[in-house]
């Protein structure tokens, strides 16, 4: 044996087995270079062929490096007649510290020809350096199954003698036998096979091939048995991690899928499967634009997805969106998806990872919070709007409230609303002779009042269309939003143009007018424009109505009261009027009747001249009394409504002559002429006494009022009812007093010139109406006054 490789066993044919320190194969020359002749180590040039010890050096090498265990095949050096083919296991021994120290191997002689053939000869450094570093068995057997030859035969054991051993009992143990049987049996049946075996702990994959002979007959089979234990645990992980992952992917309730770098489906999880409604088989391979041609219903989310995949790519991160995807027969699903673009080192598209999350019971629990939110906060509004209402309201009142004189609370209802409810108001109301008249306006702003002024006269007209005249005609707010200029505005503004240009200058956009009615009657309207365009809400409108009806009701009290304040002082100033009118004739009747007393006391025979005359004065004053009482009589009596017309057959010419026939004494008196048209007699059904009562009380104010100035009385018929007229030219009345002079104690003129209970016209007023008739008059101050009174006949 040669120093430094201390051969433990017997020369070859037989195993070998040897020790060597690592560095004869690391260093060419480890101490002494001259105390070698060779750097290589003696087993290299004993038991190496000189072809292959280049590569099993090189063997030897990467175990000294790593100490990994490795096998080399070779021949052996030529000693003998001839060399072998051999296989070399080489292993290294560490020290103490972890290092490489030595080699050790064995080297064992193939038996047989392991390879035969010319062509063969020719890779054989080739298969060397892969048997070296595949971790394999190979063997030949015979067609009995028996080991011919064996290599890498360690894997079996090392000091295991195979040849001439079955097959069988060697490696079949247990129920790998059968599978190893078939397998040879198919390989000697001239077709390869191949199987699964566990050895040593450890698992092999057995590829069976049939062995020829020269002739070509099946001589046996080749076997190599491969080490795959890493590779089948790999798989095994692979499989294991390939499974969990589709676990994860189906368990998962996200919609999962993943795309190619061209957009084609890979993979999907039934989850996201079922959102299109895709089924297993029938998506992969295919683009969302694909997809889309082939769905009808799935269209547009097919297309929408390609263009949110399009611009993740352009932005080339993980980019999230929300996606509404529509499902047939139910409500649309909303989807929150996250892709994720991978891409190749080299830049270029790799795949795309769609992840997408049902967040639609969210969005709705989302959206039924939000609606709940926003509820309570109409809520709220609605709580804090009554509440403002009411306070507004309730201030109002008591503003209201707190005077009783009329102007003042127009005033006060004009600038109630400012500027809660507009910048500008008016207060319209309707007068007795249903016209109407604008009673009060204000506005916010007191430095614009004078540019408002205008609007004062700016009176809606009953007669015209729209506006404030509807409100108060079909008793209805009215609201009204406009450009100025526009012809709804015009209708606000009295169709005056002119006023336009003001409401333009107060930039007045939004018009809100509504009635003023108190105790079932139309007062008149409530008008509030704001600068705002579209200001006036529903709410402003019910608000404004509270208002106006506060309003209304306030303007009516203040209204009663004004008029029970004037019916008051009007009894007063009656009973005055009435105590020196009836006064007056007691007092003439008393001086006539003391004149007729102390003509009796004289004793002498009575100046019977005087006597007439006193007792014509006595006469006339009582006449006068009775007549006042009567009037007073007559006015309780319409008051309760206890007059009966008693009709008859009467002629009006006759009556109105017998008249002025009773009255001739007073006209000749008051120097007063008259002129008479009453010759055809105008017969109707009416109450005599009534009748002479109204031409009577016509003819007295004639005389009363006429200034001595000659007075005409007609009796006519005009299309068929009588007509009586009765002109004087008097004092005449002036024409703010023409309203209420057929009204009950109402006079036009001062007592002190002129007497008179006021009650005349309205008694001759109400006998008219009782005759259906009516009663007109025409007056105007200094010039006189005409009376006509149109009765039908009945
Ligand atoms: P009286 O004459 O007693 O005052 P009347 O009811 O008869 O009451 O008349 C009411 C008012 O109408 C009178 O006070 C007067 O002012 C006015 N008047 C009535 N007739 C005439 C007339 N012919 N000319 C002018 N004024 C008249």
């Amino acid at each position: 044996m040669e120093e430094g490789l201390p051969l433990l066993g017997s020369p070859l044919p037989s195993p070998v087995f040897w020790k060597a320190e690592v560095e004869l194969v690391t260093h060419p020359s480890p101490r002494q270079p001259s105390e070698r002749a060779s750097p290589r180590p003696v087993f290299l040039t004993e038991l190496v062929h000189p072809r292959d010890r280049e590569h099993t050096l090189a063997v030897l090498r990467e175990v000294a490096a790593d100490g990994r265990a490795r096998r080399c095949l070779h021949r052996s050096a030529a000693t003998n007649g001839g060399s072998r083919w051999c296989l070399t296991s080489i292993r290294g021994i560490r020290d103490e510290s972890g290092r490489i120290q030595e080699l050790a191997g064995v080297t064992q002689p193939m038996r047989g020809p392991l390879f035969a053939g010319e062509e063969f000869q020719q890779h054989e450094s080739g298969l060397r350096q892969l048997l070296a570093q595949v971790p394999a068995f190979l063997y030949l057997t015979d067609r009995e199954l028996r080991f011919i030859a064996t290599a890498g035969s360690e894997l079996a054991g090392p000091d295991l003698e195979l040849e001439g051993r079955p097959l069988l009992d060697v490696l079949g143990a247990g129920e790998e036998s059968s599978s190893m049987l078939a397998a040879h049996r198919h390989a000697l049946g001239g077709e390869p096979a191949r199987y699964d075996t566990e050895w040593s702990h450890r698992t092999f994959e057995v590829r069976v091939e049939p062995a020829f002979d020269e002739e070509g007959t099946c001589t046996g089979t080749l076997g190599i048995a491969i080490d795959v234990t890493e590779q089948r645990r790999e798989e095994e992980e692979l499989r294991t991690s390939a499974e969990r992952l589709r676990t994860l992917l189906e368990t998962t309730s996200d919609s999962i899928y993943l795309k190619d770098g061209e957009g084609r489906w890979l993979e999907a999880n039934d989850t996201g499967l079922q959102l299109f409604q895709l089924s297993r088989a029938g998506y992969q391979g295919l683009t969302d634009l694909e997809l889309a041609r082939r769905n009808d219903f799935f269209r547009e989310a097919f297309i929408a997805c390609y263009a949110s995949d399009q611009r993740t790519w352009d932005a080339g991160k993980p980019t999230r969106m929300e996606e509404i995807i529509s499902q047939p027969g139910e409500s649309p699903r909303v989807i929150d998806v996250t892709k994720v673009p991978l891409f190749h080192p080299n830049g270029e598209r790799k795949g795309l990872v769609v992840l997408g999350r049902d967040i639609t019971r969210r969005r709705m629990a989302e959206q039924e919070r939000d609606r709940l939110l926003h509820q309570e906060k109409e809520a709220r509004a609605a709580a804090e709007e009554a509440r403002r209402r009411s306070e507004f309201l309730s201030s109002a009142s008591r503003v209201l409230a707190d005077s009783l004189d009329y102007d003042a609370t127009l005033a006060t209802v004009a600038r109630l609303g400012l500027p809660v409810l507009g910048e500008w108001c008016a207060v319209d109301l309707v007068g007795e002779d249903l016209h109407v008249a604008r009673v009060a306006t204000a506005h916010a702003e007191s430095s614009k009042e004078p540019s408002a002024r205008p609007l004062e006269k700016c009176v809606p007209d009953l007669e015209k269309p729209g506006g404030i005249a509807e409100v108060i005609r079909n008793r209805r707010p009215f609201v009204l939003s406009v450009q100025p200029g526009e012809e709804g505005m015009l209708a606000l503004c009295d169709h005056e143009r002119s006023h336009l240009e003001t409401v333009r200058e107060l930039g007045l956009r939004s018009w809100l007018s509504v009635p003023l009615v108190a105790r079932g009657r139309t007062m008149g309207a409530l008008t509030f424009a704001s600068v705002r365009p579209d200001r006036y809400r529903s709410e402003d409108v019910m608000l404004t109505g509270d208002l106006a009806w506060r309003a209304a009701l306030a303007l009516d009290n203040a209204r009663l009261y004004r008029e029970s304040q004037q019916a008051i002082q009007a009894r007063d100033e009656f009973l005055s009027i009435a105590s020196h009118e009836l006064r007056t004739p007691i007092t003439a009747l008393r001086l006539g009747i003391q004149r007729l007393f102390r003509l009796a006391r004289g004793g002498a025979e009575p100046p019977w001249k005087t006597v007439a005359a006193s007792l014509d004065g006595v006469e006339r004053q009582g006449k006068r009394l009775t007549l006042l009482i009567d009037s007073l009589l007559d006015v309780s009596r319409l008051q309760s409504h206890h007059i009966q017309l008693d009709l008859e057959e009467v002629d009006l010419s006759g009556v109105v002559r017998d008249v002025v026939a009773q009255l001739g004494s007073v006209l000749a008196r008051t120097h007063t002429p008259l002129s008479l048209r009453a010759d055809t007699p105008v017969v109707g059904q009416w109450d005599r006494v009534r009748l002479e009562q109204i031409v009577t009380n016509l003819l007295d104010n004639a005389i009363k009022y006429g200034a001595q100035a000659p007075i005409e009385v007609t009796v006519a018929l005009e299309n068929g009812a009588a007509v009586l007229t009765l002109r004087d030219r008097g004092i005449g009345i002036s024409p703010e007093r023409m309203p209420f002079i057929f009204g009950r104690f109402e006079r036009a003129v001062s007592s002190r010139h002129y007497g008179g209970l006021g009650l005349g016209l309205y008694i001759v007023r109400q006998i008219v109406e009782l005759h259906g008739g009516t009663i007109q008059v025409e007056s105007s101050p200094g010039k006189g006054s005409t009376f006509t009174v149109r009765l039908p006949r009945g």
